[in-house]
């Protein structure tokens, strides 16, 4: 599968001067959520997601995705793997799970964002997840930024990863294009424009 062309087809890959998550700037965007608009078209990725975690032998009881960017990819991966969707939702330095959603101890649970860049929310709820007893067994996203190490894909994380070495990562593609420390972003230095944030504004 042609990830890359399916961001294309969604317009989901946006040129623009953009302020990611992580504080960074970046002049291409990934706006999964275009992606995700047609449930049919987010199935065929969520399923070929799927595929690779069963080819890898990898049990799962529940998907727990960081809100609210990794919910719809979540949710779709937990239909295609025909498991438990819960999500967790951002609290002062963490994440927490709320509304009401439990967790076995020792339940097996995949992290599934839609983009992995540096993995750092990702972790947070790999955290939140492994402080009420459940088994981080796996993370999982639609695309890699290239900063960590996926199965079948780049074999080294760079230092920017937060993600812990010793679990797997699973993604369909690496999608690598520059981020900048604001201070040293080409765009900011050219003065013509400023970074936005295109994805939710908290
Ligand atoms: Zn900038």
């Amino acid at each position: 599968m042609n990830v890359e062309q399916v961001y294309k087809d969604a317009s989901a890959l946006l040129d623009g001067h953009f302020l990611l998550a992580s504080g960074n700037h970046s002049s291409r965007y990934l706006q999964s959520a275009k992606v995700m608009e047609y449930p049919k078209k987010a199935a065929l990725l969520t399923d070929a997601l799927a595929k690779m975690i069963k080819e890898h032998g990898i049990e799962v009881d529940t998907v727990c995705a960081p809100a609210l960017g990794g919910v719809l990819t979540g949710y779709e991966l937990a239909r295609s793997l025909d498991v438990r969707s819960i999500f967790v939702e951002k609290k002062e330095g963490g994440m927490e799970l709320r509304r009401g959603f439990e967790i076995a101890k020792g339940e097996k649970i995949i992290i599934c964002e839609d983009i992995i860049t540096t993995g750092g929310s990702a972790l947070k709820a790999a955290k939140a997840i492994e402080a009420l007893g459940g088994e981080v067994v796996a993370f999982a996203s639609l695309a890699n930024r290239g900063f960590c190490k996926r199965v079948g894909g780049n074999d080294t994380a760079k230092s920017e990863c937060a993600l812990p070495e010793n679990t797997p990562l699973f993604a369909l593609d690496d999608f690598t294009f520059e981020m900048y420390a604001p201070e040293e972003c080409p765009l900011c230095k050219e003065g013509r424009s400023e970074a936005i944030k295109p994805g939710s504004k908290s």
